[in-house]
């Protein structure tokens, strides 16, 4: 690895201040940001970049992927008829596609975790290619729960706590806990609440004495309510799935989310896409119709939580079907067209979204930082489509993609 990286003549996106500065130097060293200023700094011996004007925007960060599920039409059988080699595979195809997109930071919400946490040191030690994973390992669940094919189920407080336990020292983040049925697995309800709160209590509670931030997947309206009584941070989709009737947004939920303090992803891409699938297959049957009509709520409810101020974290649950790991920009334009501003939908995938996960080196570029940075031919303030293809990715000072048509360095 260069040492020492001087990029000159950027066109730098301050994601917390929402504007672009012209014409700045951006001094990398050991992978940090050492230095972000308009004069050149004395430094004869760098390697330069000219970026000639492009923008430079911090990586971006996905707060809800599954990197062992390959994103085609049956991701669960995919997932189950294939081995560990296979697998493997896939994430570090999965990974790839998130680096291509300036994806430099992604939160695995759930996959088998002796293989998360041996994927993710290799792409930490850089035998393979891809972004940071913060991962959940094995998500929390129900005996025959969703996602109990990779998950550890429990059925008592003092199981949980010691699941807790055991993720966290081989390498998780955070928790995940799944708090109702989803689409994914068979002889689950998305209408059905599915952790018992005690359970859910004693998991939150041992995530905090580990220091480790706690989410859970809720598509049930109950789940969504023991997942505020239990204290987590974030909740997974907010479905508001009731166990009759379409979804209904829950204004005194909503508000309950906002005074906690409680961040929701909303995945509203997938929604979007695997709606879109089924109603293209022609399926009319009554599992299919509220399948849809649970998807397609996410939309709907992402302009509502805006509405009531709770706090998004950017995540596309990538990885689930019609989801490919370069969707995060999708998922953006989702929030702007709820109502969110160019600028904040690049926080919520930048800045924003590093203060809700902890992480105070990502989503900024400010001395001291990460040197995540993504080169854009144009300014993603105006409008987000300019993410879509990064000239350059940068992952800790080191170039991790670069699609330039002329080489800009300077020997
Ligand atoms: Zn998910």
């Amino acid at each position: 690895m260069k040492k020492s990286t001087l990029i000159t003549n950027a066109t730098l996106i301050d994601a917390p201040a929402g504007v672009a500065r012209e014409g700045m130097n951006i001094l990398v060293q050991d992978g940090r940001i050492a230095s972000v200023s308009p004069a050149l700094p004395v430094t004869p011996d760098d390697f330069r970049i000219d970026a000639d004007g492009a923008y430079v925007c911090p990586g971006l960060i996905d707060g809800h992927v599954h990197l062992f599920l390959d994103a085609g039409s049956a991701p669960r059988a995919s997932f189950l008829n294939t081995g560990d080699d296979a697998k493997l595979q896939i994430a570090a195809r999965n990974a790839a596609l998130a680096i291509s997109a300036g994806i430099t930071t992604v939160r695995d919400c759930g996959g088998p975790a002796d293989l998360v946490f041996r994927f993710q040191k290799a792409v930490q030690y850089g035998d393979i290619l891809g972004p940071r994973i913060l991962a959940a390992g094995c998500p929390l669940t129900r005996p025959q729960g969703h996602c109990h094919f990779f998950g550890i189920e429990v059925t008592t407080p003092a199981e949980a706590r010691r699941a807790v336990d055991s993720q966290v020292r081989s390498g998780a983040a955070f928790v995940k806990l799944i708090a109702s049925g989803g689409g994914l697995t068979p002889g689950t309800r998305p209408s059905e609440a599915d952790l018992a709160l005690s359970i859910m209590r004693e998991a939150v509670a041992s995530a905090k004495a580990n220091g480790v931030h706690i989410s859970a997947h809720c598509h049930a309206v109950e789940s969504i309510v023991r997942a505020l009584d239990a204290g987590v941070d974030i909740i997974e989709h907010a479905s508001f799935v009731r166990p009759h009737g379409p979804p209904k947004f829950d204004p005194e939920i909503a508000v309950r989310m906002k005074d906690q303090g409680v961040i929701v992803s909303p995945t509203a891409i997938s929604g979007v896409r695997i709606a879109q699938t089924i109603r293209e297959s022609g399926s009319q049957n009554g599992h299919d119709h509220d399948a849809v009509a649970r998807l397609e709520s996410r939309r709907r409810h992402t302009a509502k939580f805006l509405e009531f101020d709770v706090p998004i974290l950017a995540g596309t649950d990538c990885g689930v079907a019609s989801t490919p790991f370069n969707s995060i920009v999708d998922e953006l334009l989702e929030y702007v067209n709820a109502g969110m501003s160019p600028a904040s939908a690049l926080r919520s995938a930048t800045s924003d979204s590093a203060r809700y996960l902890g992480q105070p080196l990502l989503g900024r570029l400010e001395t001291n930082c990460f040197a995540d940075l993504v080169f854009l031919s144009g300014n993603p303030l105006e409008n987000l489509n300019y993410l879509r293809d990064p000239l350059l990715v940068f992952k800790e000072g080191e170039v991790v993609c670069d699609t330039r048509p002329a080489p800009m360095a300077i020997p």
